[in-house]
């Protein structure tokens, strides 16, 4: 299912189980997560509802490192992909701080995973599994989780200025 969140964001959800996507377009065609592998073929159709074939995604952006959200990454050949180094230790996977969008601003949220962050965007944030619209958090007895690291992220949460 696609709904449309803004003028140039979008997102999908999927039948079967596996993290959303979004698609924010600026001046490149942006995704952050990539969902699970057994939603490949919806991901697909979102894509070709809004006339954009998986070659035009220029960047992903991956929030953690779970299959959930990771699944479809290698369906987009052209695009380059980003992530935090303490969860990928893949070389293909580049550095998140290395990202070059200024409308962007990341904010290392560590507790779900060692490299979890969330990414805002003007006043939307895309939180990854460190927390949900609904009001929850996201696990921490996964590897790398804790919930030390998350209380601290929590607390950085706070302190913005954010709509889900
Ligand atoms: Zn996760």
């Amino acid at each position: 299912m696609i709904q449309k969140i803004k003028q140039n964001i979008w997102q999908f959800t999927f039948q079967s189980f596996g993290s959303s996507v979004y698609l924010i377009k600026l001046n490149k065609n942006i995704l952050i997560d990539t969902g699970s592998s057994s939603n490949k073929n919806e991901l697909i159709s979102s894509l070709r509802e809004l006339n954009l074939p998986p070659s035009e995604i220029n960047i992903i952006i991956l929030t953690h490192n779970h299959w959930d959200h990771t699944g479809n990454t290698d369906l987009f050949e052209n695009a380059k992909v980003y992530g935090s180094k303490k969860d990928f230790k893949n070389e293909k996977i580049l550095e998140i701080d290395e990202l070059n969008i200024p409308e962007f601003k990341i904010i290392h949220t560590p507790g779900h995973s060692k490299g979890s962050f969330c990414i805002l965007y003007e006043e939307v944030l895309f939180s990854g599994d460190t927390i949900f619209h609904h009001g929850g958090i996201g696990r921490m007895d996964l590897p790398g989780g804790s919930e030390q690291d998350m209380k601290n992220s929590l607390e950085i949460l706070q302190k913005l200025n954010i709509k889900f």
